[in-house]
């Protein structure tokens, strides 16, 4: 199968938002999910789109998708303005929501029949075969959806979005609740869907998910866009190590390095932030030393996107933790 983006094509940008609301309205209240979001997501990108629960994500998403109404601004999906040219800008995309819905009395090839017969496709038993295939489903074809692993399930909803071979595919937190082992094959499927030419748009609200996968990262908090750059640039921006020396003495107050301190972080031990872009790690190192502190050793830690998070959203994602602790037992 061949994604349906072909060069001639292919638009200046897989997805636009301009100024894009959405405000909910209950009878009691009105809440405001998204608030003037202007994104631009690049052809062929895999982009992640972050954020805590309740950020606005699947709501984004979702007007993407034709399934939410925006309240004001404007989207064009593919180069096709979802109000002017909806079916086309529906078309151009294929949506794995976050709750599996496979009815387990059918088959995948009769599932996927079913999915091409509602996008007005022709009935053609070989497309569905293909499918299937391109998420490695090529030996299940009639065997019951019920009868399916957790992880076949998954790759089936991935083939049901891509029965109409969309240039974009988006997943809705494609591995909330999965153990590492399917983590890990839906990250290898995403790549492989990525590398055929199908831009991807995944939310997260997992931040090592979309340092692992994605090369685009947008984040949102309550609505509001607080980034949106490319992923080494991001990490780069606000890129700081935090560089920890264990000396021979006891550390009796901070010691001043340039225009940075390091501060006392155990009996025998300090420790500085630095960036490298900015700060010389030599400087620091003789710092301390004319201070007459032997070094002992010594450990950097890396800015990860959870350092960037908690810099521009205020709060922590209690889940990477969680979940990162459960990748180290496997690795
Ligand atoms: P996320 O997917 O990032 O967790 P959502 O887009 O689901 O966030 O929700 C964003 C905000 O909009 C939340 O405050 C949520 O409570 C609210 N919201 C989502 N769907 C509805 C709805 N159908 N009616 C009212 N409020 C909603
Ligand atoms: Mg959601």
């Amino acid at each position: 199968m061949t994604s349906s983006s072909s060069a001639a094509q292919t638009p200046q940008w897989a997805v636009c938002t301009h100024r894009l609301t959405k405000i909910y309205q209950t009878k009691r209240s009105q809440s405001l999910a998204l608030d003037h979001i202007d994104l631009n997501i690049p052809c062929g990108s895999i982009f992640g789109l972050l954020g805590p629960n309740g950020a606005g994500k699947s709501t984004l998403i979702n007007i993407l998708a034709g399934l939410v109404f925006k309240t004001s601004g404007t989207v064009q999906v593919w180069g096709m303005d979802i109000d002017r040219q909806a079916r086309n800008a529906r078309a151009a995309i294929g949506v794995v929501p976050q709750e599996l819905n496979i009815d387990p009395y059918f088959t995948p090839l009769e599932l996927l029949n079913m999915q091409a017969g509602m996008y007005g496709l022709p009935r053609d038993e070989e497309r569905s075969l293909r499918t299937l295939d391109l998420v490695g489903l090529a030996d299940k074809v009639t065997a019951y959806a019920r009868h399916l692993s957790g992880g076949m399930r998954r790759r089936l909803m991935v083939a049901k979005a891509m029965i109409h071979d969309p240039p974009i595919l988006v997943l809705d937190e494609p591995t909330a609740g999965v153990d590492v082992d399917l983590r890990r094959q839906l990250w290898a499927n995403v790549k492989a869907l990525n590398n055929r030419g199908v831009t991807i748009l995944l939310t997260t609200h997992y931040l090592e998910e979309a340092q692992e996968l994605c090369d685009h990262i947008a984040i949102i908090d309550r609505g509001r866009l607080v980034a949106c750059e490319e992923k080494n640039l991001l990490l780069q921006r606000i890129s700081q190590k935090e560089l920890t020396l264990w000396v021979d003495r006891p550390v009796t107050a901070p010691v001043a390095c340039g225009s940075l301190v390091a501060q006392r972080a155990g009996e025998k031990c300090l420790s500085v932030r630095y960036n490298p872009q900015n700060n010389d790690f030599g400087a620091i190192i003789e710092a301390i030393k004319k201070e007459g502190y032997g070094i002992l050793d010594v450990s950097t830690d890396e800015t990860d996107l959870e350092d960037i998070f908690l810099e521009l959203t205020g709060h922590k994602d209690t889940d990477h933790k969680d979940k990162s602790d459960k990748l180290k037992k496997t690795d």
